[in-house]
Order: structure tokens, then C-alpha cells, then sequence
């Protein structure tokens, strides 16, 4: 078996399951958010909210979807909802006369939930995660089965705690060779889906595995797996390692949750319906073109196309080494075109406002350099959101360098916007060329 079929076959209680076939299996964690929500729950601990999504934004409703998951996580005892206030009979409500840069939450509020469940310790090897959002394949990075499922599911996994589900085929990705200075990690995915189109994965497990897999960061493996379901994957999944099991004991310790898991390994007969080999160091600095992410170009081949600004930030390009090799490439230099920096989650703020480099804070470095950094972590213009959201795209006719995740119109607002995903090292070296830019020509 592969390694979603071993995971799926766990949770189902039987010993071999083939692609294709159709098993009922156990959750062992359901995330939503605020735009998806409320049901009568089976297990008060293995639900986690996180309010990420609208929030920072004077839309009455939207802050309304938050004061209704605090009274239902209130009313079902639930101990993981991560609020964004701390007043627990309080209502939400943001405050524009602050502005968009300046930190409105409370001690528990948690960022962009992909990158929150992990750092908050919810993220097991071998485990079944299953989530109302497309990008919650990201834990795949951890060697877990995570999936997107929709709110009729996801409210009958509340009830239940199962879920039947067609077992996917997987697609094989061997990583060899190292990243070269300026490539990143979401040059592999974007590489990737260039091979296979949006939809070359439809329904399908993306396995990544080999030497190059287990070269990668777990920020950088997340990246990858973020990106599976923008070629229709089911999940994405990576191999268990040392590294693996350090950031989950280290997470699980800190925030006390369940600190046993059983990783799953390769078995030697794997049946994929795919078959290929990335060498990484081959790889350079790659965009996906409007209008999806299967529109995959070289940076280096498209130096003529200019842009109106530039967008770091979201679960995949929002983490703290994210910001770091964003800032590698801006310092001590200036950008040219709007550039906006959304951290993913209020621990990233942190690390930024921290980190020195020569007794500056990289988020000093960053502002410095003419970016627009807000404290208030969360997913942001990342899916547009209401007007009021900072770096939405609220004009037609602009080009934005992003280092999201998504480039189908309308994603960062206006539907005549067009969106070009890149690295973050990519998106800085053409925040400060102006026009999409090789990272590597930007780089001591
Ligand atoms: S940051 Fe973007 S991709 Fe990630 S959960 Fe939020 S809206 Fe979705």
C-alpha cells in the first residue's frame, strides 16, 4: 500500500484497502473556521475552530460568524477554539479607526488555521485530519491524511465522528538533489503542477518522498503539501523522519495536547498511478501565470512583465522562513510597486519583531524596505475577503505578485485582477525590480 492507503486502511479497521475502494473511517481531528461552522458534536476534543478568515474588517457579518462560533464552541464545551477576543461573553467587533496594521486580538487567537494547527500541537503522524477547506492537505506534510471536505460533511463528521470516503490512487513524486540558493520549496509545487495541469490530480494522492523530501524543512514539506488540491489532489503526503517527529513532540509538549501517533512507512510494493522523479537542484525560480495555477513559466523568462504590487503572506507563503527569505532579498534596499506582508499566524509576528540581524528586527528590515507588514496575521487578501481587507485587490486591470497559493480570477478580489504565484524570494526581487524578477540576480 501507499502511504494514504496504510493511513486509510487504519482508520477504517482493515488491514489492506486499494485505490478505488469505498471505506468508512474514523476522524481523528475535524477543523473548521469562520466561514464554514456550527452541529451537535461527537467528541468536544477532537474539534478545533480557528477564526481566520474575515476578520479583520468592519463587514458586521463577518464578525458576526466569529460571536457564532464563540457561542457554540460555548454551548458544546469545545476546549480548542481559538477566539480572537479573550472576553468569552464579549462580541467581536473590528476597529477601522486603528487602522489595518496595528494587532486587534485577544491572548488566544491563532492565525491562518493550516499553519496554526500545527503550531498549536493538533497536527499527528498517521492520524486522519479532515477539514472545511481545501488547503487543510498542508498537515500531509506531518505524514497525515488531511483533506478539505465540504459543510454537509463536515456536519456529519461532527455528529458521527466517520466519514466514507473513496480510497484515492497516488501519484508519485521522488524528490533527488538539493534546492540551489534563491529556488524554494514552492518552486517544487509550482514545477509540479506545470507538469500535470490544475486538474492533474483530480481526486488523487500526491506522495512525496526520497532523499530531496527528506532534505526539506517542515515549513518548506508544508508549502508542498499545501498546494496539492491546486492540481485536484486529495491530499499530499510526506514520509515520516526525525524531523517530523521532533516539531511534533516539541508542539504537542507546548501546548499539552495528545502526544502519541503512529507514522506510517513505505511498504515496498507501491501501486501509483503516476510515476516521476524531480531532480531539485535543476530546478529554478518558477511563477503559475494567470489565470491557474497550471500555468507554470520561469521567473528568468518573463522579466518584461510588469506589476503593480506585490503580496507575501497565507498558509503556504506566510511562515516565518517565508518572511526570512523575503527579507534576504529587500534588505537594505527599497520596493518600487505596493508590497503587502501578511504573516500567517500571531506567533510568525512574533518571530519577526524578534529576529535581529545585525541588531535590527527583520520586521524593522522589512517596513524599512517599504513593505507594508500588518500585525494582524491571518488569511487576509490571500482569498480577497470583504473590501476593507488590507491587499485586496480592489481594482481591475493590476498584476499582483503573490506568494499564495491560488491564481483563479477574482481569488485576491477583482475579478479583472490577475494573480501570479511565486516564491516569496520571487515575489521580493520583483517588489523591488518592479516587474517579475529571477531572486537569484537580487542575491549576494
Ligand atoms: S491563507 Fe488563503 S489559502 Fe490559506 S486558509 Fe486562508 S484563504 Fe485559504
Amino acid at each position: 500500500m501507499t502511504l494514504t492507503e496504510k493511513i486509510l486502511a487504519r482508520a477504517a479497521g482493515e488491514t489492506e484497502v486499494n485505490a478505488g475502494n469505498n471505506v468508512w473511517v474514523n476522524a481523528d481531528l475535524l477543523m473548521t473556521h469562520d466561514v464554514c461552522g456550527p452541529a451537535r458534536v461527537w467528541d468536544a476534543n477532537k474539534i478545533v475552530i480557528i477564526p481566520d478568515h474575515y476578520i479583520f474588517t468592519s463587514d458586521s457579518l463577518s464578525n458576526r460568524n466569529v460571536d457564532i462560533l464563540r457561542e457554540f464552541a460555548k454551548a458544546q464545551g469545545l476546549q480548542y477554539f481559538y477566539d480572537v477576543i479573550d472576553d468569552e461573553d464579549g462580541k467581536w467587533k473590528f476597529d477601522a479607526s486603528q487602522g489595518l496594521l496595528k494587532r486587534q486580538y485577544g491572548s488566544r487567537y491563532a492565525g491562518v488555521c493550516h499553519t496554526a494547527l500545527p503550531q498549536k500541537g493538533h497536527i499527528r503522524p498517521g492520524e486522519i485530519l479532515f477539514g472545511t477547506d481545501s488547503h487543510t492537505c498542508m498537515a500531509g506534510a506531518f505524514n497525515q491524511f488531511a483533506t478539505g471536505i465540504g459543510n454537509t460533511d463536515a456536519g456529519f463528521v461532527m455528529g458521527t465522528g466517520k466519514l466514507l470516503l473513496k480510497v484515492p490512487e497516488t501519484m508519485h513524486f521522488r524528490l533527488e538533489g538539493e534546492l540551489q540558493p534563491g529556488v524554494m520549496a514552492k518552486d517544487i509545487i509550482l514545477h509540479a503542477i506545470g507538469e500535470i495541469g490544475f486538474d492533474g490530480a483530480t481526486y488523487r494522492a500526491l506522495q512525496f518522498d526520497g532523499p530531496g523530501a527528506s532534505g526539506l524543512s517542515m515549513d518548506d514539506r508544508m508549502t508542498v503539501a499545501n498546494m496539492a488540491i491546486e492540481a485536484g489532489g486529495k491530499n499530499g503526503v510526506f514520509e515520516y523522519d526525525d524531523k517530523t517527529g521532533a516539531m511534533v513532540d516539541e508542539r504537542t509538549k507546548l501546548n499539552g495536547t495528545k502526544s502519541d501517533y503512529e507514522p506510517v512507512e513505505r511498504d515496498e510494493n507501491e501501486t501509483f498511478v503516476y510515476d516521476t522523479t524531480i531532480d531539485l537542484s535543476a530546478l529554478e525560480p518558477t511563477v503559475a501565470c494567470h489565470p491557474d495555477p497550471g500555468q507554470r513559466k520561469l521567473a528568468r523568462e518573463m522579466t518584461d512583465m510588469k506589476l503593480d504590487r506585490a503580496y507575501i503572506g497565507s498558509c503556504t507563503g506566510g511562515k516565518t522562513s517565508d518572511f526570512l527569505a523575503f527579507a534576504e532579498v529587500v534588505r537594505g534596499q527599497e520596493v518600487c510597486i505596493d508590497t503587502f506582508g501578511v504573516p500567517a499566524t500571531p506567533e510568525i509576528v512574533n518571530d519577526l519583531q524578534t529576529i535581529e540581524w545585525d541588531g535590527k528586527s527583520v520586521w524593522s528590515i522589512l517596513t524599512d524596505a517599504g513593505v507594508r507588514m500588518t500585525e494582524n496575521a491571518g488569511c487576509s487578501a490571500c482569498l480577497g475577503g470583504p473590501v476593507d481587507t488590507f491587499g485586496r485587490m480592489n481594482e481591475g486591470g493590476q498584476k499582483c505578485i503573490s506568494a499564495t497559493n491560488r491564481n483563479f480570477p477574482g481569488r485576491m478580489g477583482s475579478k479583472e485582477s490577475e494573480v501570479y504565484l511565486a516564491s516569496p524570494a520571487t515575489v521580493a526581487a520583483s517588489a523591488l525590480a518592479g516587474h517579475v524578477a529571477d531572486p537569484r540576480d537580487y542575491l549576494n
